[in-house]
């Protein structure tokens, strides 16, 4: 009898298509969280909403961050108000987005990013309302503002590790998709089939990749196993969504080891075709220049040194330039035009991926055009192109070059000294250069020795601070 009751009990719940979880429930004593840690601003938007009767948590990669004692980027709430309930309670709020809408609490210059608890997408016959959710014929979200339980809110997040809430008012955390066992494990794991995930998303591939070089964590098997097959599906994405990726890929302080994940992962072609390809047939160049670049705004990062897109993608492209070059050189094109229109067909192609605002499209150019006006220093050039609001830049550019192995015949050296000379100095340095054709071939490069560079030891310049 009592076997059958629990039979009977059992059945339905093993037949669920989606069992709905129940979360384990860490208390203060079961890990470092303390609410100390979370932004004020953060605590008092969840208290906020409490307060007003609504439920509300801390969430996401700041409770990840602070687990792994990183610091946290941002500070995300998730609650069970809607965008307009929420606005309602703050004055300082804006509704934004619209294929997922938020909002944001402004304190100062700090946000907190407040979400309404989401709920699973209805597919096939369950689609009800196409105004709040949208998919296309891959499966890829279009709208997602269909608000749900907190349970479900779990379940549609991305990795297991960001599925974390933490209840400011009893610093218990609710964890929902073993986030933290995958923490103490080190792995990032898709909640639910990832096949199906990263279809509905395939930005969560290079948030994976991403997530996988700022924590030094492994992607679990099972969620690696399909990026390769799904990568192409990146090109369905909206560039001016992937151009904002791509800066936190690169501009996050791990680029180095992003872009060697992204290679491994086959993400990068789709990002960047043109520079993939000048990979794939000048690997030794194209790869140190890449490398060294990143590796230099990895390090600026760290220092707190600003860096700039137009500096990073300046250097993503430029490998890609002399086949370009070559080709329309080809077609009869002579070539300082040719190699105008080359950097213009590379940016173009470029922004069709990843959308490059124009505010860092023309210092782009002006990088790469710097690299045609440096060697020619004679006369009055040298103290024009010092003056130039690009010169640093365009500086740091050559240098990184020869770091890669380009030979310009000690032209870096020749820029690193003239910056520090006396004005006299300088004329002796232009005459000597006059004694030769038109200043196009500087002295010898300094042999042996570390490179000198002005401005800071040897890493620091590049990429400066173009904007
Ligand atoms: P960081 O802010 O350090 O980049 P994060 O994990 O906080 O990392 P956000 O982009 O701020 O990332 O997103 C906040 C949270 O929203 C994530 O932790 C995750 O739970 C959820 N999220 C973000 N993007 C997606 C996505 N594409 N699919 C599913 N969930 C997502
Ligand atoms: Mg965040």
């Amino acid at each position: 009898m009592l076997k059958k009751l629990f039979q009977s009990f059992r059945s339905p719940l093993r037949r669920a298509p989606h069992p709905r979880s129940t979360p384990e429930v860490l208390g203060n004593n079961q890990h470092s969280l303390r609410r100390g840690q979370i932004s004020r601003y953060a605590v008092s938007v969840v208290e906020r909403l409490q307060n007003a009767g609504y439920q509300a948590y801390v969430v996401g990669g700041c409770v990840r961050d602070l687990l792994l004692n990183f610091e946290p980027k941002d500070f995300d709430v998730a609650t069970s108000a809607t965008p307009e309930q929420v606005r309602a309670e703050f004055r300082n709020a804006r509704v934004i987005g619209r294929r997922f809408k938020l909002v944001h609490v402004h304190f100062g210059r700090e946000i907190i990013e407040v979400a309404t608890f989401r709920s699973h997408h209805p597919q096939g016959d369950e689609e009800e309302d196409s105004t709040q959710a949208a998919r296309n014929e891959s499966g890829r979200i279009l709208r997602d503002n269909v608000y749900g339980t907190l349970e479900d809110d779990a379940q549609r997040r991305d990795f297991t590790i960001n599925a974390l809430y933490f209840d400011v008012s009893n610093e218990r955390i609710l964890d929902y998709a073993h986030g933290v066992h995958d923490i103490r494990n080190r792995l990032i794991r898709l909640i639910g089939d990832p096949e199906q995930r990263y279809q509905e998303d395939p930005v969560r591939m290079l948030r994976a990749v991403r997530f996988a070089a700022k924590l030094g964590f492994d992607i679990e098997k099972h969620s690696a196993a399909p990026i390769r097959r799904l990568a192409p599906m990146l090109r369905e994405i909206p560039s001016a969504r992937l151009f904002d990726e791509v800066l936190k890929l690169f501009l996050s302080g791990q680029a180095e080891r992003t872009f060697e994940l992204l290679l491994e992962y086959d993400l990068f072609a789709p990002l960047f075709p043109a520079s993939a390809k000048a990979l794939e047939q000048n690997p030794e160049y194209a790869g140190r220049l890449i490398r060294q670049a990143l590796a230099n705004t990895d390090e600026r990062i760290y220092r707190g040194k600003p860096v700039t897109p137009a500096f990073l993608f300046a250097a993503l492209l430029w490998p890609a330039l002399p086949a370009r070059v070559a080709y329309l050189q080809g077609r009869g094109m002579p070539p300082i035009p040719a190699m105008q229109e080359a950097a213009h067909d590379v940016i173009s192609e470029q922004c069709q991926r990843t959308a490059v605002p124009k505010r860092f499209t023309i210092p782009i150019r002006e990088i790469w055009d710097m690299q045609e006006r440096l060697p020619r220093r004679s006369g009055k050039r040298a103290d024009l192109l010092l003056e130039n609001p690009r010169f640093r830049a365009g500086y740091d550019f050559l240098l990184l070059r020869e770091e890669a192995g380009e030979e310009t015949d000690g032209l870096g050296d020749w820029w690193t000294d003239y910056q520090d000379a006396s004005d006299s100095e300088r004329r002796n340095m232009i005459r000597a250069l006059n004694s030769k054709d038109d200043g196009a071939a500087p002295r010898k490069r300094r042999r042996g020795g570390t490179r000198r560079r002005r401005g800071g030891p040897r890493g620091e310049g590049a990429p400066s601070a173009a904007e």
